[in-house]
Formats: C-alpha cells, structure tokens, sequence
C-alpha cells in the first residue's frame, strides 16, 4: 500500500471514476514554472474564520482556503499563491500538531494552486478534477496576451484525480467532490462537508462578477448550471465558502445565480438581434447589479466579452441543429 495512506491513517475510499497518479505526465516538459509569483507586498496575515467545529476558511491573498483539523490531521481547500505558504502552515500549527497531509484544489488557478509546490514537496496528497493535472502538466498560451506559461513542477500536480466526483473520509466527516462542467473553467469542483453542511464552491462563487475563463473551458451558461445542480442540495443553514469574498450562504448564492441569468438572457436577446461584443457592452446589461457585484475590479469587457462569445456560441449550434 502507499506510504502516505499508512502514514496519516485514511480510510483512502474513493469513488469508482477516481485515478491514482503516481507518475507525472510523460514525457519531458520544458523547465518547470515556478509558482506564480506574488504580485502584491508579501505583508499580508492569515484570517482564520471558525465556521463549524474544526472547519474553517483562512483568508489571506488568493483564494480563500477551507481546512478541516482533527482527529486524522490537517486537510486544507486550496493553498493560494506559493509565498503564502509559510504563514499558512502556521495558521494551520495553531489548530493542528500535525502537517496538511492533503491539499484539494478546486480548479487551476495559481491564486488556489500556487502552494501545490512546497505542499506537496513536504508530503502532502495533492487531489483535483482530472482536467487540472491535465492542464497543469502542459505549457499553456495566453490567446489575449500571447503570453506562455510553462508547466508546473511535479511536485505541484495533483497525484489523485477523479472525473465526476469522489469523496475523502476525513476528521469523522465525509468531504464529496463534485466536478462542475464548464463553469469558471473545466476544472471546477465543489467540495462538500456531508456531515457539517459546508460547501466550498472555488471560483463558481465570488463577491463580485464572475470571472468567465474560456480559454480553460469556463462558460456563463456552465456557471448557470453548476448553481442550478448546487443549490437544490444547500438549506438555509449551509456555510458556503466563497472562491473569494466573505462567507456566504444560500440566499447569496441563489441571488448571484439569479443576477447572472437576467444577464444572460439579456446578452442572449442582444445576440439574437445581431448586435455587436461592443453593442453588448455598451447596452450595460450589468446595470442594477453594479453597485452589488461590480466592487473595484469590475470589467465590464472582460467577463462581458466572454458571455458575448458563448451565447453567440450557443445560437450557432442551435441553428446548426435546426
Ligand atoms: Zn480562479
């Protein structure tokens, strides 16, 4: 049996779809990335938030983490940028005498992913949808910025991986995985805290507009889904953890669902009558929501140009069908 799954005790239960990976992917890649680098001052502290015995979010610069500390150890929900990683550890050392013996990432992104390097150097089992692994283990091109980013070392991939879902039994809980299909990106989970009633939801759910990543499989229509398949699961004492933002709950994921399907359809109709990316942008289909969701990084362009793409997208295959 591995080593680790003696080592910290797990049950090591996994759905059927799951994979274990102890290989990187062949064959050689160009020289590793380093982790993404930091793009801010390196000042900033841990906030450690209690949401439920042994479960808390830590909030520092990235993607907000979930960790669960107890009688197995210490398990943590993403790990943000790379130089975090010390002052995650000792958020950890203050609930827990033992190391982060799994890291769970809930999609790509080097704001949730960058500790994967030093997490999992120092011993930890690293677990994702299977398109993370995928995509981490390749260089991929900026189509905006034509910029390069090269693969990411072995360390930093995921060793288990899973299509549809799985589930880790963990600190007398059972955390389930649910891949969410083209949403934020391809590789989108939400973990689950079955027995505590949290949910994690990575970057599906945000303070603010989402961010569409279509150049690693998101959609507007696959963020629409992901809260439709969600929410009926959810009442109203769940604890959802945002990908960034404060705690959330039902209510707030129900009402961003709402905000982005009147955003949606509007983009949809404007679309349908032929008008233009920038016609889309200009009509400000945002407009009531913009005080609630659009916050100081609000760009309009950005997420709005990608919503444009998809319903054009989607209106073409429709009419292909016909
Ligand atoms: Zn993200």
């Amino acid at each position: 049996m591995n080593q680790w799954i003696v080592r910290t005790g797990w049950i090591g239960v996994l759905a059927a779809s799951a994979a274990v990976s102890q290989q990187p992917a062949a064959p050689a890649a160009p020289a590793p990335a380093a982790a993404p680098a930091a793009t801010q001052p390196p000042d900033v502290k841990i906030d450690t938030v209690s949401i439920a015995p042994g479960i808390y979010m830590l909030v520092g610069r990235g993607g907000n983490i979930g960790l669960t500390v107890g009688v197995d150890g210490a398990a943590i929900i993403d790990d943000q940028f790379a130089d975090m990683n010390p002052k995650i550890r000792a958020a950890v050392a203050l609930l827990s005498d033992k190391p982060v013996s799994f890291v769970i990432n809930t999609h790509l992104h080097g704001d949730h992913t960058g500790g994967n390097d030093a997490f999992g150097q120092s011993g930890a089992v690293i677990i994702a949808q299977e398109n993370v692994r995928k995509r981490l283990s390749v260089a991929a091109v900026n189509a905006t910025t034509n910029q390069t980013t090269p693969p990411r070392a072995r360390a930093a991939l995921p060793v288990i991986t899973f299509d549809d879902s799985a589930t880790l039994h963990f600190n007398d809980d059972d955390l389930e995985f649910t891949h969410l299909l083209n949403a934020h990106t391809d590789t989108d989970i939400m973990v689950r805290f079955r027995k505590a009633n949290v949910v994690h939801m990575g970057d599906t759910f945000t303070g603010g507009f989402p961010f569409i990543d279509g150049g690693n499989g998101g959609t507007l229509d696959g963020f629409i889904l992901a809260h439709e398949k969600v929410l009926p699961t959810l009442d109203d004492a769940t604890k959802v953890i945002r990908g960034h933002g404060p705690l959330g709950n039902k209510a707030e994921l129900q009402a961003y669902h709402d905000m982005l399907v009147v955003v949606r359809d509007r983009i949809a109709k404007l679309v349908k009558a032929g008008k233009s990316q920038d016609d889309v942008i200009a009509a400000r289909p945002t407009r009531e929501f913009e005080d609630k969701y659009g916050g100081t990084s609000f760009n309009a362009a950005q997420w709005l140009g990608r919503a444009y793409v998809d319903q054009k997208t989607a209106l073409e295959k429709r009419k292909k069908k016909k």
